[in-house]
Order: structure tokens, then C-alpha cells, then sequence
């Protein structure tokens, strides 16, 4: 029901940009099976939720005073973790982080982009991307993928030289497409942003980058030569820790020092850093349940082909299949039957995440009796 504000109200000045838009979220539905968003379908083992457990408790001591404003010892933590996970080895100063990489991605904004800047990506890509510009006023532009959602560099190129932008954001692998950038896709957007008069950040979202399959680079190797690059990962997805709200990023000290004047005070919690310490210290058992997620992806992707449905390559934890002439009737199926999917990407597409063994083998019978396959 719409209850009409009498004239006499104060109107509520929203911005004119913002009226009439719905928050953004994909439908967070109580069924079954649900492979809509990307979870790591494992909750955290026994071990890994004594250790949060005892580190909260430890922190709890400590909440009469406000945490550490720059995240020393966590800042170490992740250096040595990415040190482990891709060979590169970080000044604990080139590291940031934030209630997850959403907002490592709005500080990014609100530090290069703002009135006047524009962000520049390539679609299909993440569906909040366009959200953080608005939300710093930056206009956003936007170039294409190509049909198998590769990034063309002489493309990329082009549209940095005509839109002059003050941020690029290419995610890699890129959701929801699950395509990994080659090193030379890349560079070859650094070297365009290198060119742009007033300077242009090139940030590497790599949210999944731990799903990546062996042989595929990460873009942390070119930090060290590229200090207008910044990679942004997350404990959401490989590290199963979703709820916990710990989103980092990687870059040059002074890129990092840009994003410590705008950070509100005191925003990483005491609490937030225990848990993603206390999670930190068990990457090695997480890792290996990568590994099998990744074995169940590729399965999954062989599978889908076998169907004779078209499947991106993934590099990451879900996989964009289809083409079909009315996907939404294939997700209300798949719902009906207690598998929630995302409808999501290019026309005709859909995307599942990868779950459990129980859950990929429900999602398959269910897509088998819906499609007809
Ligand atoms: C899931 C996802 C993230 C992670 O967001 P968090 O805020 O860290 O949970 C970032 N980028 C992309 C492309 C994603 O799909």
C-alpha cells in the first residue's frame, strides 16, 4: 500500500540519481540447495571455528577501546598469506583492507574517482561496479567483451585513450563469466592508463583468483613494476568466510596511503580482524578444499558440455552456461525443484556456483528434468 505524503511533509531531498532504485542483492531464498552467490558451500571446520572463538573471546577483553586504525599485525597476516598463495612477496604497507573488497572498491572510488572522473570497465562484468561509481558520483563507461568474454587489448586500449578515465576496473576472473585475463591483456592496459594525462588506477579484481587453474597468473607479479595498479581479493569466496566481511587489496604504498585518508575511523573492527587472524592462520587446510571445488568445477563444466550446452571457461568458482530462448522459466524450474540458481550475464545465460558433491548432482537432475536435456 502507498500512503501519500500530505503537502504540508518535508520533502526528503534524495539525490535525484537515487530515486526509485531498489538496493541492490540477489534473492537471498531459504531452499535447499542454493548456488546463486558464490559461497563456499563448506561451512568452516570444527578447528577453524575454535580458533574464532578463542580469538574473539581474546578481542572481547580489549572492545572498551577502539581497534587499531591501521591493522598492523593483519596487514602482516595477509602479506605472508599472498606470499604462499601466488609466490609474490609484499611489504605489509602494500596492504588494505576493508568490510569486504565492496568496500576496498568504494575507498578506490572515493580516493580516484568522484565529480568529473569517470570509472571505465568491460561488460559483462560485476553488477556492483556501476553501483560504486554512483555512490561517489563518478560516471561510469563501459567498453565490451568480446563473444567468448576475452578482453580485446587494442579495444581497451581505445576506449582509455577516448574516455580518459581516472579508474579501470577489470575483474579477473571476471564474474559472471568466470574468464581469467592473460598477464599481456593486462599490461596492456597498464601501459594504456599509463598514458592518460591526469593519471588512471588500473584495479585487478581477483575475488576468485584462488580458483584459478593452474597456469593462470595472478596480477600481483606486476605490482612491483606498476605503481598505478592496484588487486583486490577477498576472504568471501575461496576462504569460505562470506559472513565475516574481509575484502584486501595489494598495491604501491603510496596507492595504499590514498585509500587511508578517505577509510572512516576505526573501520575494520577489533572483532572483524580477530576473525579473519584466527582464519588466516588455518589457509593451508582451506586450500586444499579449493582444490577439490576446483576438480568439481571443472567436472561440472565438462558435464554441462557433454549436455551440448554452451559453457564459459571458468577460472573460478561458478560456471555461466546456456544459451537459452527463456532462461527465466529455467531458474523458476531449477527453484521450484529447491535449486537456486543466478540469472545473471549475457542474454540467454544463467550461472551456478559450485557446491558440494550432493549439491551439484541436485542441481544436475534438476537441470536434466527442466531443460529436457
Ligand atoms: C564476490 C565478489 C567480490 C567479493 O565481495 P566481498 O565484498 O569481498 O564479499 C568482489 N568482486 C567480485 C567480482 C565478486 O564476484
Amino acid at each position: 500500500m502507498i500512503v501519500a505524503v500530505p503537502d504540508s511533509q518535508p520533502r526528503l531531498p534524495l539525490r535525484p540519481e537515487l530515486a526509485g532504485l531498489e538496493p541492490y542483492g540477489a534473492p537471498q531464498l531459504d531452499v535447499p540447495v542454493r548456488l546463486n552467490v558464490n559461497e563456499n558451500p563448506y561451512p568452516p571446520s570444527a578447528s577453524v571455528v575454535a580458533d574464532i572463538a578463542s580469538a574473539v573471546e581474546a578481542a572481547a577483553h580489549g572492545l572498551n577501546r577502539y581497534p587499531d586504525r591501521d591493522f598492523a599485525e593483519l596487514r602482516a597476516d595477509l602479506a605472508d598469506y599472498l606470499h604462499r598463495e601466488s609466490a609474490v612477496r609484499l611489504d605489509p604497507a602494500q596492504l588494505w583492507a576493508a568490510n569486504g573488497s565492496n568496500e576496498v572498491m568504494l575507498h578506490l572510488l572515493q580516493a580516484f574517482g568522484g565529480p568529473g572522473r569517470t570509472a571505465l570497465s568491460f561488460a559483462p562484468t560485476y553488477s556492483m561496479y556501476p553501483e560504486y561509481a554512483r555512490d561517489t558520483s563518478t560516471e561510469w563507461v563501459t567498453g565490451r567483451r568480446e563473444t567468448d568474454f576475452s578482453l580485446d587489448v587494442d579495444h581497451a586500449t581505445a576506449m582509455i585513450a577516448q574516455v580518459r578515465p581516472s579508474v579501470v576496473l577489470l575483474a579477473s576472473p571476471n564474474n559472471p563469466t568466470g574468464t581469467a585475463l592473460p598477464l599481456e591483456v593486462v599490461t596492456g592496459v597498464l601501459a594504456a592508463a599509463a598514458q592518460v594525462p591526469g593519471g588512471c588506477v588500473v584495479v585487478v579484481d581477483e575475488a576468485y583468483a584462488e580458483f584459478r587453474r593452474v597456469g593462470t597468473p595472478s596480477a600481483l607479479t606486476l605490482l612491483a613494476d606498476h605503481p598505478h595498479l592496484a588487486v583486490s581479493r577477498t576472504m568471501s569466496k575461496a576462504f569460505g568466510m562470506a559472513g565475516a566481511r574481509l575484502g584486501y587489496l595489494a598495491a604501491g604504498t603510496p596507492l595504499v596511503d590514498a585509500l587511508r585518508v578517505v577509510r572512516l575511523p576505526y573501520h575494520l573492527s577489533a572483532v572483524t580482524q580477530a576473525v579473519a587472524r584466527a582464519a588466516l592462520g588455518h589457509a593451508t587446510e582451506l586450500m586444499a578444499q579449493v582444490e577439490g571445488l576446483r576438480r568439481e568445477r571443472d567436472a561440472l563444466v565438462t558435464w554441462l558440455q557433454g549436455r551440448g550446452l554452451q559453457v564459459a571457461d571458468s577460472d573460478a568458482n561458478f560456471v555461466l552456461f546456456g544459451v537459452f530462448d527463456d532462461r527465466h522459466s529455467i531458474w523458476q524450474g531449477l527453484l521450484d525443484r529447491g535449486v537456486l540458481i543466478r540469472e545473471t550475464g549475457p542474454h540467454g545465460w544463467l550461472r551456478v556456483s559450485v557446491g558440494t558433491p550432493e549439491e551439484t548432482a541436485a542441481f544436475k537432475a534438476a537441470l536434466v528434468e527442466v531443460a529436457g536435456l
